[in-house]
């Protein structure tokens, strides 16, 4: 990761990474930043969204880890 400021949704989306969602069971989940305008709003916060809850599609849980990545990785 760079030192690029990320702050809010819109820093996102002008670096162009998204947030990858690990739940416990092991389930990933991508959130484009299209997704996480339409959730969170242009200047949600990244601490906010990174704190925030996502229930898991698979398990149901909401234990998950998150972390902002670049779209290269993809
Ligand atoms: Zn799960």
């Amino acid at each position: 990761m760079s030192t690029k400021r990320m702050e809010m949704v819109g820093d996102l989306l002008r670096h162009g990474v998204y947030l990858q969602v690990t739940c416990e069971c092991g389930h990933v989940r991508r959130f484009d930043g299209a997704e996480l305008l339409e959730r969170f709003g242009y200047g949600g916060s990244v601490s906010v969204i990174r704190r925030a809850s996502y229930r898991c599609t698979r398990c149901r849980s909401t234990r998950a880890r998150t972390a902002i990545l670049p779209h290269s990785e993809r």
